[in-house]
């Protein structure tokens, strides 16, 4: 049974992996909300739970290796992969290309899943892909905990996301919160809201 939205977006207020108010984003742009996954996946309980509807997904389709982008995957990876009983490795960037370092491989035929905390653009989640394909493994399926492409992402393979949680920004012109005036934005971590 997949868990249901409500109770998930209470999950991550409740962990202020969602905050709500009027927020400055990395781009620029302002927000609504915003999002920090980590601070949901510290908590084992949240972890077992989220990377648990991952893993269900996919129990039944022989998983052999898990990878995930360095590094807001690894944690939930990992876990994915404890389920599973498979191995996880993760890839990370060497002068700005996707590699897998560390001694790690997948080998030709491997059943592959690639894990991600939060898919955006799927530009990190395209570039594992490439990695896998280039090993010769055989990607079996895509996952992420949050999908927040609004409903951009399509992969060449099995994606399953634990959440669609579309999300909302402006150009500070744009801004209905600025046009309203009453709560100045804020930059996550600026004043200790995260
Ligand atoms: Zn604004």
């Amino acid at each position: 049974m997949k868990l249901p939205k409500e109770q998930i977006i209470e999950i991550f207020k409740e962990t202020k992996a969602l905050l709500e108010g009027h927020f400055v984003l990395s781009s620029g742009l302002h927000s609504p909300q915003y999002f920090q996954c980590a601070k949901v996946l510290q908590y084992p309980k949240y972890l077992h739970l989220l990377a648990g509807e991952i893993a269900r997904h996919f129990e039944y389709n022989d998983i052999e290796v898990v990878i995930a982008p360095a590094i807001g995957g690894i944690t939930v990876a990992t876990e994915v992969g404890r389920m599973l009983g498979a191995r996880t490795l993760f890839s990370e960037r060497v002068n700005g290309r996707m590699e897998l370092r560390r001694g790690f491989e997948i080998l030709p035929n491997e059943r592959t899943l690639v894990v991600e905390d939060v898919i955006t653009t799927g530009g990190s989640t395209n570039e594992v892909i490439e990695l896998v394909k280039k090993s010769k493994g055989a990607l079996v399926g895509v996952s992420c905990i949050v999908d927040r492409s609004n409903g951009k992402v399509r992969f060449d393979a099995k994606y399953f996301s634990v959440l669609q949680m579309d999300a909302v920004s402006y150009t500070p012109e744009q801004c209905p919160l600025c046009a309203e005036g009453s709560i100045p934005p804020s930059k996550p971590g600026s004043r200790g809201n995260y």
